[in-house]
């Protein structure tokens, strides 16, 4: 029975219509699954938001994509619903390691991710960890080899990528950059090169910002596929 619903939900995923010229309003209108939905309910979160209505149909498609859209226009969801969405739809579990990898320029904003995380995906079964340094290596490295969806920042995540045995990313799907610009501008681009050089080159990568992100450099390094540019500008 369960299978049936994942295989109807997939195909409605596939039918969808990214650059409809009717772009989905609701959450209700889009086909996630209901640990998600009800994970989204009880967060207060019905009319999705324009960057997350044009961002989030492609992604769930298994899309590349730059975001583009100011501060406070709803970026988290618009990662973490397809987050939750494409490992559900694989039948992630506990077995298959780390599945999405989000990274942040600071430990704050990692910490308010993993918080939307939490709420939103309460619902499903999926092991997620904060990586952010602040404990030892070691208790962090603990509780690594189980985790399906980490939110790190990248310079903590790397030292773990170089030392820590159990972490198990040869299968990850998914690689989030988010605030990607800032990241890029706080001199990360060394780390983020050695972070990319350890993972599985076939996967979706989302890079999100407040400001449009085109520089050849930086796509380069991410090795994105046929990404699509996705660029909310709103009237004040
Ligand atoms: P950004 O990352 O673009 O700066 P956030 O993801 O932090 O934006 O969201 C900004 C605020 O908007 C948060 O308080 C969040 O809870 C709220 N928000 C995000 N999406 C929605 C939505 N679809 N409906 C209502 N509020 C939302
Ligand atoms: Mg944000």
């Amino acid at each position: 029975r369960e299978e049936e619903d994942l295989d109807a939900l997939s195909k409605r995923v596939a039918d969808l219509d990214p650059k409809s010229s009717t772009p989905p309003e609701l959450f209700t209108d889009l086909p996630l699954s209901a640990a998600t939905q009800d994970g989204l309910d009880a967060s207060h979160f019905k009319t999705l938001t324009t960057i997350q209505s044009r961002t989030i149909p492609l992604a769930l498609q298994g899309s590349d994509i730059l975001g583009a859209a100011k501060t406070g226009s709803g970026k988290t969801l618009a990662f973490l619903v397809p987050v939750l969405e494409n490992l559900y739809r694989k039948r992630w579990t506990g077995y298959d390691g780390l599945g999405a990898l989000i990274l942040s320029p600071t430990r704050e904003l990692a910490i308010q991710i993993f918080e939307v995380l939490r709420k939103v995906g309460r619902n499903h079964t999926f092991s997620a960890g904060l990586v952010i340094g602040g404990k030892s290596l070691q208790e962090e490295r603990d509780r690594l080899g189980r985790m399906n969806i980490l939110v790190a920042t990248p310079g903590r995540m790397l030292q773990h990528m170089d030392q820590t045995a159990e972490l198990d990313i040869g299968n990850l799907q998914m690689l989030v950059l988010d605030e990607a610009d800032r990241i890029m501008d706080m001199g990360f681009q060394a780390t983020i090169d050695a972070l990319i050089d350890h993972l599985p080159r076939e996967r979706q990568t989302l890079m999100f910002s407040a400001t449009q992100t085109k520089r050849v450099s930086d796509l380069a390094r991410l090795s994105l596929t046929e990404p699509e540019f996705v660029s909310v500008h709103e009237g004040a």
